[in-house]
């Protein structure tokens, strides 16, 4: 497999567009909050954009339980050497017992049929392909997902 240099924001929005019935049937805002400078960074194309869509889908999964405004925001910038891309949620947040172990493969609190718990798995893995590091923080009333990718 070899890496592209690639717009980030392109593989973002791309997967918005292939989100976008379920963004807009649950009324939920995106913000994109890209430095529009960001130069390309080397990914897999289609393994980023799996990642993409798993950190979407679970913030979606929470808002549409939720009362009241339902936001996304994803920020994007380079911070040294290093891509950052932010995506958080204004739900529920993570309760801190389960914090540990969401990245566990077939650990989810969804219903049977609903969530296979392999989601965070695999961006975790992805991830690590690309020598990059994914971190949650979380509180009540939001949960943010950083994924970190080596420009080299
Ligand atoms: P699944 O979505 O199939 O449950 P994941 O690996 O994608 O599996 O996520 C594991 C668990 O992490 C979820 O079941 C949920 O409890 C928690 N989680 C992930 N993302 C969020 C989020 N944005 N807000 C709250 N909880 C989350
Ligand atoms: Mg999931």
């Amino acid at each position: 497999q070899d890496k592209q240099a690639s717009d980030i924001h392109q593989g973002i929005r791309n997967t918005l567009t292939m989100l976008g019935h379920k963004v807009r049937k649950n009324r939920i805002e995106v913000v994109e909050a890209f430095q529009t400078d960001l130069p390309k960074v080397p990914i897999l194309v289609s393994e980023m954009n799996q990642v993409w869509t798993n950190l979407l889908d679970n913030a979606i999964d929470v808002l549409e339980k939720q009362e009241g405004q339902r936001l996304i925001t994803i920020s994007t910038r380079l911070e040294g050497d290093f891509a950052k891309i932010n995506i958080q949620d204004n739900g529920p947040g993570i309760p801190e017992d389960i914090l540990g172990r969401i990245f566990d493969p077939f650990f989810t609190t969804k219903e049977m049929g609903k969530g296979t718990g392999l989601g965070l798995d695999v961006v975790q893995r992805i991830v690590k392909q690309h020598n990059g590091t994914v971190r949650v923080k979380s509180r009540p009333g939001a949960t943010d997902f950083e994924v970190c990718i080596p420009m080299h």
